[in-house]
């Protein structure tokens, strides 16, 4: 497998053609940023050590049965992918209240939330990721109702998976976002799954262990990252 050339560089990882037609690489950066883009700083290590999380993330969920663009490591910031056609729909399920949840209904951070709730925005850094609904998407274009009731099924059955192996490790899953792509008529998980994507807590302390360090200028960002992945058993340089 060659690495060829760019073909789009995101917030925080760049995305590359190579000599297959139906592989990317996805190169994680140490770029950082919050608030669609106004928020920006340089990590060191953040590129490996949320490249090796979503490695180990991508393939527990492949093993549950849930479809992955996920390949193989190729290197400490770079991994191998499936070309996804993706779809502009950001995907959240909350297990607990948090973040804009809080803002938008005026509710309280760290209510359980019961059933999970699940939410639909539009992946639209100029319009700040406008929530959306099935109707919107459908009508708009942006996914069809079929490919939107999978992406549904699939991110509860990641919730079902994830929940349970962040428990096993004393944290809480508190919500997440995920990406899906098409390729070969499938809904299949795209983009990452990190504690850039997620909210995650300590079960006994409430510890913020996620981005939110990042946004709420809390510290030790990537140290914090660490610690939640080998305390699932991820093993890092
Ligand atoms: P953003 O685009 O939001 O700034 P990133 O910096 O994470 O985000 O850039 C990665 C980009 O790659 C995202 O736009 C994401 O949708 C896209 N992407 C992720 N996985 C795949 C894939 N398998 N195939 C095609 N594009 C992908
Ligand atoms: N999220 C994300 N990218 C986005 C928006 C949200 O990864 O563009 C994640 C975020 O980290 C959190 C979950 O999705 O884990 C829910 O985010 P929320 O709607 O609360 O928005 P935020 O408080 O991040 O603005």
């Amino acid at each position: 497998m060659e690495k060829r050339d760019e073909l789009y560089a995101g917030k925080a990882k760049s995305v590359y053609y190579t000599d297959d037609p139906e592989r990317f690489v996805l190169v994680f950066r140490d770029d950082t940023s919050a608030f669609d883009g106004e928020k920006k700083e340089q990590l060191t290590r953040k590129g490996m050590v949320n490249n090796r999380f979503n490695a180990f993330i991508m393939e527990k969920l492949e093993a549950a049965g849930i479809p992955t663009h996920f390949e193989k490591l190729l290197s400490p910031v770079e991994s191998l992918v499936k070309k996804l056609d993706m779809l502009p729909v950001e995907c959240v399920v909350r297990n607990v209240s948090a973040g804009s949840l809080c803002r938008r209904l005026g509710v309280e951070e760290g209510q359980s939330l019961t059933p999970p709730t699940y939410e639909l925005f539009l992946k639209n850094d100029a319009l700040h990721d406008p929530m959306i609904n099935e109707s919107l998407a459908v009508t708009f274009g942006w996914a069809a109702a079929d490919e939107l009731a999978q992406m549904k099924i699939l991110t509860y059955k990641v919730n079902e998976v994830l929940k349970a192996l962040f428990e096993e490790a004393g944290l809480l899953l508190v919500d997440y976002k995920l990406e899906f792509g098409r390729v070969s008529g499938e809904i299949v998980l795209g983009d990452e799954f990190s504690p850039d994507g997620c909210r995650i807590w300590d079960m006994a302390t409430r510890k913020k262990m996620d981005k939110d360090r990042f946004r709420q200028g809390l510290g030790d960002v990537i140290e914090t990252y660490e610690e939640v992945g080998k305390r699932l058993g991820i093993q890092f340089d």
